[in-house]
């Protein structure tokens, strides 16, 4: 079977198409990405393996992305299928299902309309989640579209983890409680984290540091999500790129009563504003920060200095909730390749059996690697996260499903017959 995965942000659409192989593997084929959408200059890249095309596009919308990469998948020279009828399924990652999905699911009108529903819950991820899938129904109308939900993962946070101490018909009527996010990333750490340590998930504690321009961390104990840093919307908990995350609320008061913020200009900065770009005033790029802190911008250096400080109190409490940790992992852009921003995380937590080893520390970029010191109780791992697989993977589960509840139905309707 042939599975292909979209992705759609703000200003990109990436996506990667996938082949099932044996029982349990998947392989990817091919995948690209379109980046800066809406731009006159906007880039599609598009690879397999050993080849890569370029090209430029202009003003692309969701449509005209999917569209581009639907040429190069069916391209009779670099493609990798005939046409679009050797695409079993496409799966979307979306990024808030609210308290509507605890699974992903087939995508069908109804289900459109309750995703609509939770878009202001993530309002610059939702509304570009929907627009991808409603492009990919009208280009590929007779391919199944499956939504793979990040909040899904985390339905399992308990009640009394996931309330804000706000007066209970909040909740009851409003849905106002932590959703958590990043869960597809977490699904697909868990499950290399079992592969890595050679254990089943039920025997390690973890917690997962998905740091990228979003930023969350999460402890999951049994193989479920117990606690994850962002919360009813993506500004909670972990400094993000541009996002502020946990903030005493009285400020968002002040700003507004006394400073005469409007509504808008509070959403503005908090959600564009803010995080590193706030504090460092000039980039929301790690890279860049790093680069300028090394130079000496002291902004720069404070900005690092909180990430980092702010990280730590994340994987300290969450120890704390699990009782013990026995395995730390960084993942996510700056997970993945920042080595200042994971020993800067873990600084002083020899104490609680976290220990990185510098060398390793430093030779860790973007490659599965373990880097605690030897021996120590608690591994620290560098996981690339992959949620394209892991979206792939629901994509493909969620389909069976589909073909075991219809084989239950005929069988049903056999008998029927028979009976009759
Ligand atoms: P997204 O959340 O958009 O998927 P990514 O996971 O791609 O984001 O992470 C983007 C972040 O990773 C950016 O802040 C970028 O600066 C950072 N990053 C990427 N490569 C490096 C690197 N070599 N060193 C430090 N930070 C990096």
């Amino acid at each position: 079977m042939k599975i292909l995965v979209i992705n759609c942000g703000s200003a990109t659409v990436k996506f990667r198409l996938f082949q099932t192989q044996g029982q349990d593997e998947l392989i990817s084929l091919a995948g690209g990405i379109v980046s800066g959408l809406g731009k006159e200059d906007a880039q599609m890249s598009y690879h397999i393996p050993d080849f890569r095309f370029e090209q430029q596009l202009n003003r692309p919308g969701y449509r005209e992305a999917i569209e581009a990469a639907i040429q190069c998948l069916t391209n009779p020279k670099y493609g990798v299928v005939r046409d679009v009828s050797e695409i079993d399924a496409a799966g979307h990652r979306t990024v808030h299902g609210g308290d509507k999905f605890t699974h992903s699911v087939l995508v069908d009108r109804d289900v459109i309309t309750k995703m609509e529903q939770c878009s202001h819950l993530a309002p610059l991820h939702n509304p570009a989640n929907l627009a991808g899938i409603n492009q990919a129904m009208a280009l590929l109308p007779k391919t199944p579209q499956v939504a793979v939900f990040d909040t899904a993962f985390h339905q399992t946070i308990p009640l009394h983890a996931s309330l804000y101490a706000m007066p209970f018909e909040m909740y009851e009527t409003h849905g106002i409680r932590k959703y958590g996010f990043h869960g597809t990333s977490c699904q697909y750490i868990v499950h290399r984290a079992s592969q890595l340590l050679h254990q089943p998930v039920e025997k390690i504690r973890m917690v997962i540091c998905h740091l990228g321009n979003g930023v969350s961390v999460t402890a999951v104990k049994n193989g479920h999500s117990v606690e994850n840093s962002l919360g009813f919307t993506s500004l909670e908990g972990a400094i993000m790129g541009t996002r502020c995350g946990a903030l005493d609320p009285g400020v968002i008061l002040y700003l507004m009563t006394e400073l005469n913020f409007s509504a808008e200009q509070v959403y503005t900065m908090l959600y564009t504003k803010s995080g590193l770009l706030g504090i460092s005033g000039v980039s929301n790029d790690m890279r860049t920060i790093t680069d300028l802190a090394e130079e000496g911008n002291p902004r720069c250096r404070l900005a690092i200095e909180m990430f980092a400080y702010r990280l730590k109190k994340y994987i300290g409490s969450y120890i704390a909730v699990m009782g013990g940790i026995d395995l730390l992992v960084f993942t996510g852009g700056i997970g993945e390749n920042s080595p200042i921003v994971r020993s800067l995380a873990v600084k002083d937590l020899g104490f609680l059996g976290i220990e990185i080893d510098p060398e390793l520390n430093d030779k860790a970029l973007a490659v599965e690697s373990l880097i605690h010191r030897k021996p120590c109780p608690v591994t620290v791992a560098v996981i690339p996260t992959n949620e394209e697989w892991m979206i792939a993977k629901e994509t493909l589960e969620v389909l069976a499903a589909r073909d075991r509840k219809n084989a239950i139905e005929k069988g049903g309707e056999i008998v029927k017959e028979m009976n009759s």
